[in-house]
């Protein structure tokens, strides 16, 4: 190895196996690994020397072996709170064979003491620091901690990501990104402490030379915005826009896009059918709570003052799938949360519904709260989603204002009643019904179309295993949208699809919380120890 050369092993660590985000069942509909392909490694892998040899491996998709450590001169790895467990494997992994490790990501910039056992820490958002970390590679460094200041990277100076580094089957889609930040405050969110409340976008033509640059390598079909807020700047994003709708336009449609937007999108028709008309077909909202108190407590503001079912309609109307957040465990929490939340699904008709348990993430004003009142819990026994699942299984790591029993039996009773199959199946006819736009854009290659007949061939044959109600309900669903709104079928079978891991992960999650309940009733549980509120090691990184 010369200055100039280094062989760097990129190593995405595995993620929890149980959990809501990763939809096995249904990723192997498409002969899939994995949903989302991992986006941070690669943009880091184009911020370094490009006369470096460069491989990734991906633990949620292939196996690592002892030749792929051999090879490497340099190891770098890193993610996110729920991939912790695997990156410190993996920094173990590369001390007993001498291989320098580098760690970076969202959760080593907020708990970076965790991964002291790393040769380097890079800190922040990479594009600014990485030639630090270069330069001090070459001059021999053996170790270092790298920071960059927080919300402040200039992300126009970010690199077309190694989209080259990925095998694109492995995935249902890829990854993009036009902003990073979001200007809400939300108490429980560390987005606005690791990206800030400013946010910065990229260019017009970077982002469109991202597209170019997966267009080239033969991608077609799904790409995710992982952008925080896609709104969040939106004067930025409707000179986009347009831009965006012409490329598409121009390559005939190749791509079709989901992203996560804040609910006040449903107050600008502009921006939605300018979303519309560029391909975006599904978007991820945080609704967390239909509470207007527990809104306030959580400063989750722009989700008040409205009528979360009219905003949810206005986005379905622009023919774009709504997939909402719902979080269990708030202080304001009073009698009658789960069958307001449950009202509240129903009412607005999301099928796919995120909910968790609430967690304080230490990097959060949440977090720095509830160490301020000494309600952190701390310690082994700590309910901690790195160990396990995620939080549908562990949350509420502090002492909730109402008797924990009674959270727990809300956040269950909230599951049984929206993934039953007969009322999930429901609320995908409705959205069939309302979906505005209907028609799916897509222009993919032959053996694109066929992967999505495979897949639907095997959704029609699986179904009856997860129960034959649930089997009944889809059958019932394509024939409601057959007679009703037939364009809108792709979706309506994407949706069902979700639900061969959505139905059975969510009876495992109510067995868990079933045996956490039980465990309060016969004297089995104690509270964890309580985290003292001067330790400055929980606050902020
Ligand atoms: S809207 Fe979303 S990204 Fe923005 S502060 Fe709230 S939770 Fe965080």
């Amino acid at each position: 190895m010369t200055v100039d050369t280094c062989k760097v092993l990129m190593i995405f660590p595995r993620f929890n196996t149980d959990s809501f985000w990763n939809y096995r069942a249904t990723c192997e509909l498409k002969g899939a690994r994995y949903p989302a392909a991992p986006l941070g490694l690669i943009t880091v892998a184009a911020l370094l020397p490009q006369s470096w040899e460069m491989r990734l491996v991906n633990r949620n998709t292939e196996t690592l072996t002892e030749t792929d450590l051999e090879w490497a001169d340099l190891v770098m790895t890193g993610g996110m709170l729920f991939q912790q467990p695997d990156t410190l494997r993996i920094i173990e992994l590369c001390r007993a064979r001498a291989r320098p490790v580098v760690v970076g990501g969202p959760d080593v910039t907020s708990t970076p003491d965790i991964y002291s056992r790393a040769n380097f820490r890079v800190l922040g958002e990479a594009e600014e620091i990485m030639d630090d970390f270069v330069a001090a590679w070459q001059s021999g460094a053996e170790q270092g901690v790298f920071r960059a200041p927080m919300g402040q990277t200039d992300v126009t100076k970010s690199p077309v990501p190694r989209f080259d580094l990925l095998k694109f089957e492995d995935y249902l889609h890829v990854g993009i990104q036009f902003s990073r930040g979001c200007p809400f405050n939300c108490e429980f969110c560390d987005i606005i402490e690791l990206y800030g409340r400013v946010p910065r976008t990229k260019t017009n033509e970077q982002v469109l030379a991202e597209l170019d640059a997966l267009y080239a390598l033969g991608y077609r079909g799904h790409v995710d915005f992982v952008d925080d807020n896609l709104i969040g700047n939106k004067k930025a994003l409707k000179k986009f826009l347009p831009a965006l709708q012409s490329w598409m336009h121009k390559k005939k449609f190749p791509f079709e896009f989901t992203t996560e937007a804040s609910i006040n999108l449903a107050d600008d028709p502009e921006l939605l059918s300018a979303l519309a008309a560029a391909n975006f077909f599904g978007i991820f909202v945080g609704i967390e709570s239909p509470d207007t108190d527990t809104l306030v407590l959580m400063r989750k503001k722009q989700n008040t003052r409205r009528s979360l079912q009219e905003s949810v309609s206005k986005i379905y109307s622009a023919g774009i799938v709504v997939f909402a957040g719902f979080i269990v465990g708030f202080d304001s929490e009073k009698a009658g949360t789960a069958e307001g939340i449950i009202e509240c699904i129903e009412d607005a008709a999301i099928p796919v519904c995120a909910v968790g348990l609430l967690y304080a993430l230490s990097a959060t004003q949440l977090g720095r709260r509830l160490l301020r009142e000494g309600r952190l819990f701390y310690g082994h026994d700590a309910p901690s989603p790195q160990d396990e699942g995620d939080q549908c299984t562990a949350g509420l790591n502090f002492e909730t204002k109402r008797p924990r029993r009674e959270v727990l039996a809300d956040y269950r009773a909230v599951l049984d009643a929206v993934y039953d199959p007969s009322t999930y199946f429901g609320r995908v006819r409705r959205v069939g019904r309302m979906l505005g736009r209907g028609k799916r854009r897509l222009k993919v290659p032959l053996p694109y179309m066929l992967r999505d007949a495979r897949g639907f061939l095997r959704l029609a044959l699986r179904l009856p295993a997860v129960g034959p109600r649930t089997a009944r309900q889809f059958w019932k669903t394509v024939l409601d949208c057959a007679i009703h709104n037939p364009r809108a079928l792709p979706f309506l079978c994407m949706l069902s699809a979700l639900y061969l891991h959505l139905g059975p992960f969510s009876r495992r999650v109510i067995a868990h919380v079933d045996r956490q309940i039980e465990d309060i009733e016969l004297g089995r549980w104690s509270p964890p120890r309580l985290a003292p509120a001067e330790d400055k090691e929980l606050s902020v990184a």
